[in-house]
């Protein structure tokens, strides 16, 4: 983080980061009031010093520290066995026993198919490969798992992070969290196997993949075909082509799209979308290994790429939101999932655009300097009003899952 940057930092959190949400937040009206303590925060200073075990008893003290330590980031660990600070006296065995179940998306792994950006670099239009994989996740996170309080974070750079909040999902052990894990992850090998997708030809598809299919063909020829223009070059559409595991269709391919001469890339897709498709019908659809070839391809292409070590650990440290991203400055907020397409990450506020719109606001209307909330004169208003707005739901599903518990034992002393 730069020095400017830095120099802020002091004020954002003493007037800007919510720290009495957060704690509310991790509290999740828990009845054992030891649940906030026991949760892991972990501080990296400037300079790359790394403070682990780092627990608080409320707010206040949360405050304190952040003020004193200025951390350039913050990360959230374990609930565990005790308070992690009391660890170094104790010299006890500290275990993790809870966390949300937590996915990291990050543009790192669409390098190999991105075609406008490289590296740290993101633009409007790869930040739609991150679009689709939260809203592919999302649906089969609620659908398939049930889950209902599902917060999505705007990494600050080019990813988002998801935090599955709901009780169930923050007592998941390791094993279930491998087998969500392993249930949601399609995309296999490494950047060096070039088929990575592959559906069984002889059976139906799951019904998750198709609710992953539809959401990604609403996007495919708009997103993939005209703007990253992967058909664009015969160089390029002949890697698709040669994903073909059938030979017959791939030397057809192979003549059809790349020999033929088109004009454009969606002209070449058109071209191989139409000859999969009759290769198919002529076969009777289940005769054949390329029955689902078109929807390899848009799979391997859009579905979510998971850091699947990130989410199956529970005591994995994911970066909080409302830090300041070290290298862009922005304030990694909440992302109204509903509304993921309108969301912008060239829009989100910086610290200093933050804290200019304070003095701006202040200068306009002196008679609220003081008795208006700072965070509500910025653009970090809706960002926090959404965090509020979901920290009452996983607050609800606490009172909601205690007086369930508090009837079936009434029933039971009957
Ligand atoms: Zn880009």
């Amino acid at each position: 983080m730069g020095n400017d940057a830095l120099d802020m930092l002091p004020l954002y959190y003493k007037i800007l980061f919510p720290s009495k949400l957060f704690v509310r937040w991790l509290s999740y009206s828990e009845s054992d009031e030891t649940y906030f303590k026991r949760r892991e925060l972990s501080f990296t200073l400037a300079g790359d010093i790394y403070l682990r075990y780092q627990s608080f008893p409320d707010d206040t003290e949360l405050v304190k520290a952040l003020l004193s330590k200025l951390p350039v980031k913050i990360d959230i660990g374990a609930v565990f066995n005790k308070e992690p600070r009391d660890n170094r006296k104790t010299m006890d065995v500290l275990i993790p026993l809870e966390r949300e179940l937590i996915f990291d998306i990050d543009m790192d792994d669409y390098d190999d198919i991105r075609t406008c950006c490289k590296g740290p670099e993101i633009c409007k239009n790869c930040w739609r490969f991150i679009v689709i994989a939260a809203k592919i996740l999302n649906a089969a996170l609620i659908e398939d798992f049930g889950f209902k309080n599902i917060l999505w974070v705007y990494s600050g750079r080019r990813g988002i992070h998801g935090w599955i909040c709901d009780k169930r999902a923050r007592r998941l052990t390791t094993e279930a969290r491998s087998a969500i894990v392993d249930y949601l992850s399609l995309i296999e090998g490494g950047e060096f196997k070039s088929k990575r997708v592959t559906l069984p030809a002889n059976k139906n598809l799951h019904p998750s993949i198709t609710r992953a299919l539809d959401i990604i063909e609403k996007e495919f020829e708009d997103f993939m075909v005209k703007d990253q223009k992967i058909f664009d070059t015969v160089e390029s559409a002949s890697k698709i082509v040669d994903l073909c595991t059938d030979p017959e269709l791939k030397t057809s391919l192979r003549n059809k799209v790349l020999k033929t001469p088109h004009r454009t890339g969606l002209e070449r897709w058109k071209c191989l979308e139409k000859a999969v498709e009759l290769h198919v019908k002529e076969r009777n659809y289940t005769r054949t290994h390329a029955r689902y070839f078109l929807d390899e391809i848009k799979l391997q292409l859009c579905y979510p790429r998971l850091d699947v070590n990130v989410s199956r650990g529970i005591n994995h440290l994911l970066k909080a939101p409302f830090c300041v991203h070290p290298k862009t400055h922005r304030v990694c907020v909440p992302v109204d999932i509903a509304n993921i397409k309108k969301f912008d990450p060239f829009t989100v506020p910086t610290i200093d655009q933050l804290l200019s719109q304070i003095d701006a606001h202040d200068a306009l209307q002196p008679e609220e300097k003081d008795n208006k909330e700072s965070y509500a004169k910025t653009d970090l208003a809706q960002s926090i009003g959404l965090f509020r707005k979901f920290v009452v739901l996983c607050e609800k599903e606490a009172i909601m899952q205690r007086s369930s518990e508090q009837r079936s034992t009434e029933s039971l002393t009957w």
